[in-house]
């Protein structure tokens, strides 16, 4: 049976097709790794090692200094040649660890987790979310005392049109995703785990089926983005509704994306840190696929791997098209939280339009709100920097999915005059 979704939401094409059948191959190893301190939210790591040391895979090159926060590794053997300051994909910069791979690297082993009780092993391994939100793992994995969590959700909804990473460890790594479902739901004290799949993708459903059973539920989802959406997807799955100013978690809900629940089984079955993620490429280059690929990757390195840019007008998104970062440049590295490199035609892309686009009054963007707001009056108002008026119209309730500007016929910048107006009000010292 597929499950209904939420109110709203859009149907773009989801453009998957170019890549969803290809299996995962591994991508080339670049010149230099450059590992950003910043792949996470919290605190970012200090660089724990110095130019001119030797490292082996696995080795932690930043260490933690707060409990929100999550270390990094160097996912190769190689040699530190400098501490730099790097660009990231959304525009903020980090310290980084550059490192010079050795000619030679061995794929098959690494430096072994050494900690053994599961929640710190979260955290020695380095989890972090890796659907995009990447926040470290080990402090999700402890919920509010007054909350307890009776589900765990795994989202395989990727709901983002070209992506198919997700797909691919869903049905490459089913049993993984699964064991790592089973052994959050243990560290959390839940009694039932369940697996949201958007029902376009039946044969990672089928695949997820084989190991769940019991105490795991695999649930296909209606096709409707934003069903990865956190809310929208406990929404889709449970029945119940994120109170307004309320964590997930006072549903009795726990979400995780399937990768990361494949991460942490093989941190707890292999002891292997995050230092590598499947990367989909996809959009204008010879050879879309998914790719595993290394931190550090720089993602002109990544491109590259997939065969070059194919047209000479395009726009790099790093994620999907909907919520992903137009790239200033293509020296940014890969982060655990990258999901996706898709090279847009110009002529695919939408064209850059300031505040002042007329509105006239269609609604289409209060249709395709999932959050129930009225994103043409939010728009005005954040045009014109009326906080106040965008605080009482719940500014801070937008998930900036991106579906009201897609509905719009005059391509108003609905999301980007939002996201200002959020970014204002919480300068101003309104909570998320
Ligand atoms: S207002 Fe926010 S939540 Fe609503 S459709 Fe636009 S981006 Fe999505
Ligand atoms: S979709 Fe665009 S034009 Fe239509 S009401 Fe919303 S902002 Fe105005």
């Amino acid at each position: 049976m597929v499950k209904a979704g939420f109110r709203g939401g859009v149907h773009p094409d989801d453009r998957k097709s170019a890549t969803a059948g290809l299996p995962v191959t591994r991508a080339g190893v670049p010149d230099r790794i450059v590992i950003p301190m910043s792949q996470h939210l919290g605190a970012p790591c200090e660089p724990s090692v110095a130019v001119g040391d030797r490292v082996e895979r696995g080795r932690i090159v930043g260490d933690i200094r707060a409990m929100v926060s999550a270390p990094v590794h160097s996912p190769v053997n190689g040699t530190v040649t400098a501490i730099v300051d790097v660009l990231l994909a959304g525009g903020t910069r980090s310290a980084a660890v550059e490192i010079e791979p050795d000619a030679e690297q061995d794929f098959e082993s690494w430096l072994p987790v050494t900690e053994t009780e599961t929640m710190e092993l979260a955290c020695a391994a380095g989890l972090v979310g890796m659907g995009g939100a990447a926040f470290p793992t080990r402090v999700k994995l402890r919920p509010p005392a007054d909350m307890p969590i009776s589900c765990v959700i795994l989202n395989g909804c990727e709901c983002e049109p070209f992506l198919t990473c997700d797909h691919r460890v869903m049905l490459e790594k089913a049993e993984a995703v699964v064991g790592g479902g089973r052994k959050i739901a243990e560290i959390v004290g839940a009694k039932r785990v369940v697996i949201g799949v958007e029902d376009n993708k039946p044969d990672a459903i089928a695949a997820l089926r084989e190991h769940a059973g019991g105490d795991v539920e695999v649930l296909a989802l209606a096709t409707r983005y934003p069903q990865g959406a956190e809310k929208q997807l406990i929404l889709a799955a449970l029945g119940k509704e994120v109170p307004h100013g309320k964590l997930p978690a006072a549903t009795g809900a726990l979400v995780h994306n399937v990768g990361t629940a494949a991460a942490l089984w093989e941190a707890y079955q292999l002891k292997k840190p995050l230092m590598e993620r499947v990367v989909t490429v996809s959009g204008a280059v010879a050879r879309p696929g998914n790719y595993l690929t290394l931190v550090g990757t720089p993602i002109s390195a990544l491109l590259e791997t997939a065969g070059g840019v194919t047209e000479e007008q395009v726009r790099v998104i790093a994620g999907g098209p909907m919520t992903g970062a137009a790239l200033g440049s293509l020296d940014v590295p890969v982060v655990k939280g990258t999901s996706g490199v898709v090279v847009l035609r110009m002529s695919e892309s939408a064209p850059a339009v300031d505040g002042d686009q007329p509105c006239i009054r269609c609604g289409r963007c209060r249709d395709a709100c999932p959050m129930y707001l009225l994103p043409y009056e939010l728009g005005t108002q954040a045009n014109v920097r009326l906080w106040d008026g965008c605080e009482r119209l719940h500014a801070l309730d937008c998930i900036e999915c991106g579906c009201c500007a897609y509905a719009c016929p005059t391509r108003r910048p609905l999301v980007q005059l939002i996201r200002g107006s959020k970014a204002a009000l919480m300068a101003r010292g309104a909570k998320l």
